[in-house]
């Protein structure tokens, strides 16, 4: 990395084309640079033909990409791939990539960390060390879509969908969010359909309404709690935007589009949230809100203070819920044989030596080094 060279990492189509403008350059010669870049994976600018010379020769002296290195990559059974990427900086981060018939979802993180510190969580229980740069944010997707096509040629691993569900509160780190999202959504980049690239927030009132009213994505809001004295204990940051102005932002946030719904996750803590009277208050407070519910199976932790409910209950609960007409899912756990399900994501790894042995015992395909 060279301090005096700005990472084009950074920038989404309209930046680009504000640095290009700056170099005399057309917009158009911006979008091909985005194409070469993110849509074909080249990063060296010599190779980028169609620029001309002296425009390579002036991106070389000005410019850099630069990606996260791939610390580990590991391979779950059920086919569930888990990076460890590692920063400039010395920090790691985590994409897992979850396979399914009829898609495949990268779980993308926005910041080292989060200072959040919902109880059910082990990022929150970590504490929060930065925000992610938006070359680090759109780097996790490069890197998966040129890994999981390089390390198996047999099957046709495509990245369909991106979930901001990764480490850390993306509307938090909302400057660096917003273009990496821009590039996923972008025909240059990605080209990924507005409902398949997703935001989760645990509910920042404010950003909510600012990227409602900026970038078209999709929306999940971590409720976990259908009461705000519960709310208060499992996510914390209910105190400062308690339900009833949560419940007011999601209730017109589609305004224009009557049949897109906000997804709302409720993870399932064994006598915690998971009663008959919860569901029944759950349903009381989606009342006229555009909800679809995603009911996440707990993932333990060392030292969680929690346990999953069972499957009786989850299967009850979500019962009770489609009863009252909202749709309503169970998340399948997905790769939890490499720490890749959710709230697993443990990033800053202090014991590297410790963790990179364990991972590497149940490994089932070469530890990629960077
Ligand atoms: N900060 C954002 C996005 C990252 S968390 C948010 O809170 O929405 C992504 C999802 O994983 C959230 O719904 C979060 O509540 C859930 N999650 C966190 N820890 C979990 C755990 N131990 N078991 C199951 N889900 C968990
Ligand atoms: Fe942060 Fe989301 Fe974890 Fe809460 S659930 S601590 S907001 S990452």
């Amino acid at each position: 990395m060279d301090a005096n060279k700005i990472n084009l990492l950074n920038y989404d189509r309209n930046m680009m084309r504000d640095y290009f403008a700056r170099l005399g350059e057309k917009p158009y010669r911006a979008d091909q640079f985005i194409k070469w870049i993110h849509g074909d994976g080249i990063t060296d600018f010599d190779a980028m033909t169609n620029l001309s010379k002296s425009l390579r020769r002036q991106l070389q002296e000005q410019a850099e990409i630069i990606l996260p290195e791939v610390a580990l990559e590991k391979l779950s059974t059920d086919g569930t791939v888990k990076w460890l990427f590692r920063l400039a900086d010395g920090n790691s981060i985590e994409t897992v990539y979850i396979p399914e018939s009829d898609r495949g979802t990268l779980c993308v993180s926005s910041q080292v960390g989060c200072a959040l510190d919902c109880s059910f969580c082990s990022t929150g229980k970590q504490g929060f060390s930065r925000d992610l740069t938006t070359a680090e944010i759109i780097g996790q997707v490069w890197l998966a879509v040129r890994r999981l096509s390089e390390t198996d040629k047999r099957h046709d691993r495509k990245v369909t969908n991106v979930v901001m569900m990764g480490m850390g509160e993306p509307l938090l780190n909302y400057e660096n969010v917003l273009p990496a999202m821009n590039l996923m959504l972008d025909d240059f980049a990605y080209s990924l359909a507005k409902r398949r690239v997703t935001l989760s927030t645990s509910g920042v009132v404010p950003m909510m309404e600012k990227l409602r009213d900026t970038s078209e994505v999709a929306l999940a809001v971590s409720l976990h709690a259908p009461n705000d004295e519960l709310r208060n204990e499992l996510v914390p940051i209910n105190k400062k935007y308690p339900l009833s102005s949560l419940m007011a932002v999601c209730k017109n946030y589609f305004k224009e589009e009557t049949k897109r719904k906000i997804t709302f996750e409720y993870v399932m803590l064994a006598g915690i949230n998971d009663q008959p009277k919860h569901a029944k208050q759950l349903i009381t407070l989606l009342q006229g809100v555009p909800a679809k519910v995603n009911l996440i199976p707990f993932n333990p932790f060392p030292h969680a203070p929690y346990q999953c409910s069972s499957d009786e209950v989850i299967q009850a609960f979500a019962h009770r819920v489609r009863q009252s007409g909202i749709i309503t899912t169970i998340r399948k756990t997905r790769g939890d044989d490499v720490d890749g399900a959710c709230g697993q994501l443990v990033g800053q790894v202090q014991d590297r030596t410790r963790r990179a042995a364990r991972w590497r015992e149940k490994i089932s395909i070469p530890v990629v080094a960077a």
